[in-house]
């Protein structure tokens, strides 16, 4: 499952911060996850439940912030609002887009006590 090795992968880098910050977990953390990233998000909430149980993450917050997409033509430079990753500029219906949004997958921020 996709979802459950983003979710290890975010544990991972709990982890690592955990342990620069010498604490033993972490009180919140903020992810950004656009709306083009693919993630199914009652698949990641269930990863999540599963996963976290026993680690720095399993007490924490969990801010999702959920950027949407955005892309500029190439054709005819019109910028505008993406809801898929294949939809073609709404002007000249070009599939030549340059998505600027929307694809976001990182751990923005962590806060441990
Ligand atoms: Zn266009």
């Amino acid at each position: 499952m996709h979802e459950l090795s983003i979710v290890m992968s975010i544990i991972e880098i709990a982890n690592g911060e955990a342990t620069k910050a010498n604490a033993i977990k972490i009180d919140e953390i903020e992810l950004e996850m656009g709306l083009l990233s693919g993630i199914e998000m009652s698949a990641f909430d269930f990863a999540w439940q599963e996963a976290v149980k026993s680690t720095v993450l399993e007490n924490a917050e969990r801010i999702i912030v959920r950027p949407g997409g955005k892309a500029v033509c190439l054709e005819c430079n019109n910028s505008f609002d993406l809801d898929s990753l294949y939809s073609p500029c709404p002007v000249c219906k070009s599939h030549f887009i340059n998505i600027i949004q929307g694809k976001e997958l990182r751990v923005k921020s962590v806060t441990v006590e």
